[in-house]
């Protein structure tokens, strides 16, 4: 039966499949070259903000590809692809290396980076952070690591003894995504992170009719309750941004505020809030 199914599939999407294998195959190797020659690989920096101040607290670093006859394709769209093809771990490193080295100058701005659940299952990963904090003088502290669920679902608790070890060192931890994954609840109880990340599909319901306001306050009180810090993401409206301040949500990250940016255009706002704002 299923068999038969799968023939039929293939005898109307063989071509079509083949045309698909192809322009992986392409991707593959432009990849593989974009990684070699570095230039095409930019990261752009999203500030975040204090609900309290609204001030530049710090950014997160999002990689793209600027692909020479594609234009810039977004990170989902070759991230899986990096890790598939196992050059995930240099892509990281490099974006790592690349981001300490412009946000160093960015004094008293925090760096986040996200970093990939097969990155976090490498033995070797604690190490190699660190290496690259040293080497680049970069205080641990400045660092914040993204990690999604998906990184938690590990037997060998290798992500976690990766999490221990930077943590003592003093590099802090978000869990991203928050409460799109599955148990969440339950894995935040054994967790060891720092700060949650609410997911931009919470916030995108918030001031319409069946909003999720109930479940972002419920998040936050427990993140708070545990220590955690929030930060809410995607929030592209005036009154979204009303609501998480309402709620008690830490910090804020959203197109509203500022789309991710070159970092060139992150020193120009260091520079104009060093002029506007004089204590
Ligand atoms: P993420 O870490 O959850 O990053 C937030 C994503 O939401 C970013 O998309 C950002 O541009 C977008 N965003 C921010 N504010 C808004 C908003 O107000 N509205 C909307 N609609 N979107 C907003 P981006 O840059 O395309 O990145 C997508 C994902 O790719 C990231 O999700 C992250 O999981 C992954 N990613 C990005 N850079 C890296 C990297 O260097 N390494 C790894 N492993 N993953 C990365
Ligand atoms: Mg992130
Ligand atoms: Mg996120
Ligand atoms: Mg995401």
């Amino acid at each position: 039966h299923a068999k038969g199914a799968g023939r039929n599939c293939y005898a109307i999407f063989g071509a079509h499949m083949d045309e698909l294998i192809k322009m992986r195959r392409e991707l593959e190797r432009d990849l593989r070259a974009a990684l070699e020659a570095k230039d095409q690989l930019e990261i752009h920096y999203q500030p975040v903000y204090s609900a309290l101040g609204r001030q530049i607290t710090g950014v997160e670093a999002l990689l793209r590809w600027r692909h020479p006859l594609k234009g810039l394709i977004p990170p989902d769209m070759f991230i899986g692809l990096a890790e598939e093809i196992g050059i995930i771990e240099k892509v990281g490193s490099l974006v790592l290396k690349e981001a300490c080295t412009a946000a160093l100058p960015w004094e008293g701005l925090g760096l986040s980076v996200n970093a990939s659940a097969l990155e976090m299952r490498n033995p070797n990963y604690a190490r190699n952070v660190l290496a690259i904090l040293d080497e680049l003088k970069f205080k641990p502290e400045r660092l914040e690591i993204e990690i999604t669920e998906t990184a938690l679902v590990d037997e060998d608790g290798q992500c976690e003894k990766n999490i221990r070890a930077l943590r003592a060192a003093g590099v802090r931890f978000a869990l991203d995504d928050f409460g799109t994954g599955f148990s969440s609840f339950g894995r935040l109880q054994r967790l060891e992170v720092d700060r949650i990340k609410i997911d931009r599909s919470f916030v995108n319901g918030f001031g319409t009719p069946g909003g999720n306001e109930e479940i972002v306050q419920a998040i936050i009180g427990l993140a708070h309750a545990k220590g955690l810090k929030t930060t809410a993401e995607g929030i592209e409206t005036i009154e979204q941004q009303e609501a998480l301040c309402r709620l008690g949500c830490d910090d804020l990250q959203g197109f509203l505020l500022s789309r991710p940016v070159p970092s060139q255009v992150i020193a120009k706002i260091l520079q104009q809030r060093g002029s506007t704002i004089e204590t």
